[in-house]
């Protein structure tokens, strides 16, 4: 490759441009302030974690372990290490790691980015964005309930159309291995049906196959014994007093017996926020309970429960929605020429901005008309307009950018001025 040639980013790595990282910014803002308003506090873990926590937690037989990892050697020190594909298992382990759950239950969230190798495409990406959100430490209905409230409460304020909640339990361990027994037999007799995944994950990971988007096997798949029937009471009780506390907030749902989710360290209550608008790209929104994840990352058991939002499909969803980019709005552009003005012009702009204006400075010099060309593409509402004359009597003319008289003010009087001038 000759040294000049033009570098790209990785394939199915975005870069996020500014006109676009306002809405960006915009939506974490909103997503901050709802997840404060539930008492749910930051936590930060790294994106690389040991190769061996994701195995442990997601399990060996699951999509993102099997071909989706990006999973290296340190080279200097021969560590198996992975960019974090989502962010439950890393957040699991820092509380243990840092003994969270020693006497209180936790609400928490993190985002940030999320590594999976899989084939680019509209909302699918090798780099995306997650908010996750996890509440360790409690075991009744309500807290699952809580977390869907959460979300539908979300896209209420985001103002986002035709999202609806798919619902469903898997039980506990002992009905799972029930359901995976007769999986085994179920599957065994319709082998020329099954794809080279399926055969594979017969033995190993049966309720996987139930995952597959083979359309191949869908007929397959749809007439499988039901984990639904194997649901003991407890279980059962426990997803009939959330999917109550749903309806009496007249949340509506669906019971979606197919839907397992693609990591094995989910248990009872299992939830995918969907749309039909973002093509096969369609859940914005996933999770569920997995009280045995605690346990198995080395912890004393603790039950859990959370979710995992996509960022960029539901930034596209609301621009699909025809939601508008947000700008960033300058209050103040300042023009000067001279030496004098120039030296004042600099001092005016920090003072604007101890009066929490927000200013852009002319840099570069040019004639008065081209830097108020400058203004007027800045989107700026007031310029303020710095010159021999009235550097000379330690003063500014102000010009309002919508049209208005241009006015000449002291130094003092100019927050003022501006402030009266952009209300
Ligand atoms: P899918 O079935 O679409 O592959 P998933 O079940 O693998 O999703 P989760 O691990 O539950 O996804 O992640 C939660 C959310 O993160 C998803 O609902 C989706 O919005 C988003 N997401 C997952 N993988 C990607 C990806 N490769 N690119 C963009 N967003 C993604
Ligand atoms: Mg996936």
């Amino acid at each position: 490759m000759s040294s000049n040639e033009t570098l790209q980013a990785v394939r199915g790595m975005n870069d996020i441009l500014p006109d676009e990282a306002g809405l960006w910014l915009w939506f974490e803002e909103v997503v901050r302030d709802w997840l404060h308003s539930y008492g749910y506090r930051n936590i930060r873990m790294p994106l690389v974690e040991p190769t061996a926590l994701f195995k442990r937690a997601i399990g060996e037989v699951t999509d993102i372990v099997e071909k989706e990892m990006y999973s290296f050697s340190d080279a200097l020190n021969g560590d198996q290490l992975t960019l974090r594909p989502e962010g439950t298992a890393s957040c699991v382990r820092a509380v243990l790691q840092h003994n969270l759950l020693y006497n209180a239950p936790q609400r928490l969230y993190y985002s940030g980015e999320m590594f999976r190798h899989e084939r680019p495409q509209k909302g699918r990406y090798r780099q995306f964005h997650q908010f996750g959100v996890e509440a360790l430490g409690f075991a009744g209905p309500d807290i699952d309930a809580e977390q869907i409230l959460m979300c539908a409460r979300l896209w209420h304020k985001l103002g986002l159309r035709d999202v609806a909640l798919q619902l469903n339990t898997l039980g506990d361990a002992a009905s799972r291995h029930r359901h995976r027994d007769k999986l085994i037999v179920y599957f065994k007799q319709h082998m020329d049906t099954l794809d080279a995944d399926a055969t594979r994950r017969l033995h190993t990971n049966p309720l996987r196959i139930l995952d597959s988007k083979n359309p191949a096997m869908q007929d397959l798949i749809y007439a499988a014994p039901k984990l639904m029937d194997e649901i003991e009471d407890d279980a059962m009780q426990h997803f009939f007093a959330v999917q109550a506390i749903l309806e009496q907030h007249d949340v509506v749902f669906e019971i979606n017996p197919r839907l397992v989710r693609g990591l094995d360290y989910y248990n009872r209550t299992v939830f995918e926020w969907v749309t039909t608008r973002l093509g096969a790209q369609g859940t914005i929104c996933a999770g569920g309970r997995y009280d045995g994840l605690v346990e198995q990352i080395g912890g004393k058991p603790s039950p859990a429960t959370g979710f995992a939002m996509g960022v960029e499909r539901l930034l596209a969803l609301l621009q699909d929605d025809g939601m508008a980019l947000p700008k960033l709005q300058m209050d103040v552009y300042v023009v000067h020429q001279g030496e004098l003005a120039s030296r004042m012009a600099s001092q005016v702009a920090e003072q604007l901005r101890d009066d929490n204006l927000s200013v852009l400075l002319h840099c570069g010099g040019g004639s008065f008309k081209s830097q108020m060309k400058k203004a007027d593409a800045s989107g700026a509402l007031v310029a303020v307009v710095i010159g021999d004359d009235e550097a000379q009597a330690g003063e500014v003319s102000v010009k309002p950018m919508q049209g208005g008289e241009q006015t000449r003010v002291s130094l003092v009087n100019l927050t003022g001025t501006v402030n009266q001038l952009i209300k």
